[in-house]
């Protein structure tokens, strides 16, 4: 019963300690208390008694040893202090050994003294943190050497007249039993921090563990010596449809994840595997059952315990992708359906076009050609629906381009004046009917000639001109166009169109240039039109470089205008305007041939040149054209792009060839993206939309025919 008490309270006694050293351990560590400033606060404890105990027993050789080693050991507390802790180890080392080996010289090796070297052994083991490495080899060493000096040249027995036999006994005894107790807490604390770093290992394992298994990526860790997968995180399972690990792991690269896998994982073979570059990119993998993962893949190197391997990690990005593929099938699918809209449109265009210009032509012919009064105006309401037709269609056109952003000007040289003065004419037998004055302001050099896209500018002016026409009732509108600024090489140019019609309210305004915006449902049942003529004209002022902006007061009237700055080439001085103006007489006998092979078109340009005194020779396809062309010599030719057996491209490549001298004007009813310079490059001279305005193509015509416009051509 009384043994089994004692076993109870040594137990105890055991547990209570191992609580207490466990604390102190963990208090310690939390406080950033090394094994070093331990063993250096111990042992600065330990030799201050020391000095003071020898010093009482008169044993004053013992007395000075231990101030020694208590300064050295002070000393390498402030090393440690300083961040020295390399050089305060080595001096704590050196200071405990040379201590116990003087202590056992002026002691005597029968007091036992030397005993103190095995704890001394354990704490050191202790100072280099419990490893086996070569440190502590060398510290085992100096203290081994320590220990042989120790018992070489130490004296047994120390003659003292106080010291007697029994004395001699009783250090032993003491120093022994010291030693035991010292070894066994030095050693019980190595044992104890040796197990709370195993513990913390661990832990720190299932930490890692952790982050591992519950990435979304989902990781192998590959040999590079065998290719085979030493490792894998739960998401591989999951992601590749496997059940266990088991399945995954000692299997080849190439059997789990396929040849291209493989020849990635080879390439890190070659080089220093921890400092290649990762690989980063898409790879396609399989799952188990066949079903296929895009996966977001990299490659990291790196070394372990003298092997090579590599980290995989493979994130599923099967549904991104599937979304990027429908984004893609959706812009595809678009994109068709915006080829099909604008080859639709062309298509239609051209449909609407043929008979529009056979309309036009033929309304155009008879009001040319006298009709009895009664009929005048009827013939009127045809010519102008026709024109407002074909003004629709054009609009329709432009929007279908506008939107595609596919709309490209020309730069061409042209008389600013010419266009404006035709412009005019053109617009004021309309306003004249509506008894409103129409004038035109000009205030540039004259006669100046510009680069540009004349096309594109009067269709702006037009647009801007019909609308005043349309949405004023009384007064007046002015068309005014005012050099701003002229360097030597440009000039900049403002345009305006004032009215004093009906105006637009202030709420409205920042909406006008939207396409199918009216101000009001009554505009388009009183006035009419699509909507989209200001959204085209202020895109095609800003392709031009300007702004196009309005200024408006309800019922007082409204101002359009824009500034653009166009190159200015010379001053003609109104040379060429005359010239061209001579010429339009001079038509008489120029020969054109004709290559069309619709019949109402080509009755109706044929009557009007034949109107001006040109000899027309007619072909209904490319081949006849070409027949025509080698059988006698032509001024000039107007070919129309497709007709049958060889369409105009044929006939001009041959033109081009055989009498690149003649000019080919291109009569056309199709438009297509880059048009212009479509057929430039192909060799045309010129172009002529159907349906055409006579006065254009009698333009076109003296242009080309005339010195000017042939050095041009030429250039
Ligand atoms: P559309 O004239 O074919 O209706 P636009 O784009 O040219 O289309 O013009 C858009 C709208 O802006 C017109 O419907 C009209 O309400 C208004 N607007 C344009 N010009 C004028 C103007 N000079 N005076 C008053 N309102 C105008």
């Amino acid at each position: 019963m009384k043994t089994k008490n004692l076993y109870s309270i040594v137990f105890q006694a055991i547990r209570i300690w191992d609580q207490l050293a466990e604390d102190l351990y963990e208090r310690q560590r939390k406080a950033g208390v090394t094994p070093l400033k331990s063993l250096t606060e111990i042992g600065i404890g330990v030799t201050a008694l020391n000095v003071i105990l020898s010093h009482w027993v008169s044993q004053f050789g013992s007395a000075f040893i231990f101030l020694l080693s208590c300064t050295a050991l002070v000393i390498a507390y402030v090393l440690r202090l300083y961040n020295r802790e390399n050089q305060a180890k080595w001096l704590v080392i050196g200071t405990f050994n040379a201590t116990l080996c003087f202590a056992c010289y002026f002691a005597g090796l029968k007091t036992g003294t030397y005993l103190y070297y095995f704890p001394v052994i354990f704490a050191m083991v202790f100072l280099i943190d419990s490893k086996i490495n070569q440190e502590l080899l060398i510290i085992e060493a100096i203290t081994m050497t320590f220990l042989g000096v120790t018992f070489l040249f130490s004296p047994y027995e120390i003659q003292s007249a106080e010291a007697g036999s029994d004395s001699f006994h009783y250090f032993f005894r003491t120093n022994l039993s010291l030693s035991l107790i010292f070894t066994g807490i030095v050693g019980y604390s190595i044992l104890k921090t040796l197990g709370v770093k195993e513990e913390e290992m661990r832990s720190e394992k299932a930490f890692s563990d952790t982050i591992f298994n519950t990435s979304l990526d989902a990781s192998f860790i590959i040999g590079l010596d065998d290719e085979l997968v030493v490792d894998c995180n739960e998401r591989v399972l999951e992601l590749f449809g496997y059940g266990k690990k088991d399945a995954v792991l000692d299997r080849s690269v190439e059997s789990l994840l396929g040849r291209p896998a493989l020849e990635i994982v080879r390439t890190f073979r070659l080089g220093n595997t921890s400092q290649m570059t990762p690989w980063v990119g898409n790879m396609e993998f399989e799952q188990l059952n066949g079903v296929p993962v895009y996966a977001h893949t990299n490659i990291v190197g790196f070394n372990h315990q003298g092997k090579r391997f590599v980290k995989m990690s493979i994130l599923d990005i099967t549904q991104i992708r599937i979304a990027e593929v429908e984004t893609l099938k959706a812009k595809e699918k678009a994109e068709r359906a915006a080829m099909v809209k604008s080859r639709f449109l062309s298509n239609m265009s051209h449909e609407l076009r043929t008979p529009l210009n056979a309309i036009i032509g033929t309304t155009n012919l008879l009001l040319d050609e006298g009709f009895s009064d009664d009929k005048r105006p009827m013939l009127d309401v045809l010519k102008h629906s026709s024109e407002h037709m074909l003004e629709l269609v054009n609009d329709v056109l432009d929007y279908s381009k506008l939107e595609a952003d596919k709309m490209e000007l020309e730069k061409l040289p042209f008389i600013l004046q010419g266009g404006l003065k035709k412009l005019h004419g053109i617009f004021q037998p309309a306003y004249q009917a509506k008894q409103l004055q129409f004038r035109l302001e000009e205030d540039i050099p004259p006669g100046i000639m510009v680069v540009g896209d004349e096309l594109r500018l009067t269709q702006v002016l037009n647009n801007l001109l019909s609308n005043a026409l349309k949405f004023t009732e009384k007064g007046q509108v002015v068309l005014s166009v005012k050099a701003m600024n002229q360097t030597r090489d440009a000039m900049s140019i403002q345009f305006s169109v004032a009215d004093t019609g009906i105006g637009i309210q202030k709420e409205k305004l920042h909406r006008i240039f939207d396409k199918f915006y009216q101000t009001d449902a009554m505009t388009t049942r009183k006035y009419g039109g699509s909507g989209l003529g200001l959204a085209i004209s202020k895109y095609l002022v800003s392709l031009m470089g300007g702004t196009l902006q309005v200024e408006s007061t309800p019922r007082k009237g409204s101002c359009f205008s824009f500034i653009i700055q166009l190159p200015i080439i010379a001053s003609q001085n109104g040379k060429e305007a005359v010239i061209v103006e001579g010429m339009h007489n001079q038509l008489e006998g120029v020969k054109i041939l004709i290559a069309e092979d619709n019949p109402v078109n080509m009755m109706v340009v044929k009557k009007f040149l034949q109107k001006w005194g040109v000899e027309v020779t007619e072909a209904i396809n490319g081949l006849e054209a070409l027949d025509a062309l080698r059988a006698q010599p032509f001024d000039l030719l107007l070919v129309d792009l497709e007709m049958p057996l060889v369409d105009g491209a044929g006939v001009v490549a041959v033109s081009r060839k055989e009498y690149p001298r003649i000019p080919v004007i291109a009569f056309t009813a199709a438009v297509y993206d880059n048009m212009i310079e479509d057929l430039h490059q192909k060799g045309f001279s010129d172009f002529l939309p159907k349906p055409f305005r006579p006065d254009d193509l009698k333009d076109k015509i003296v242009k080309l025919l005339t010195p000017a416009g042939s050095e041009k051509r030429r250039a």
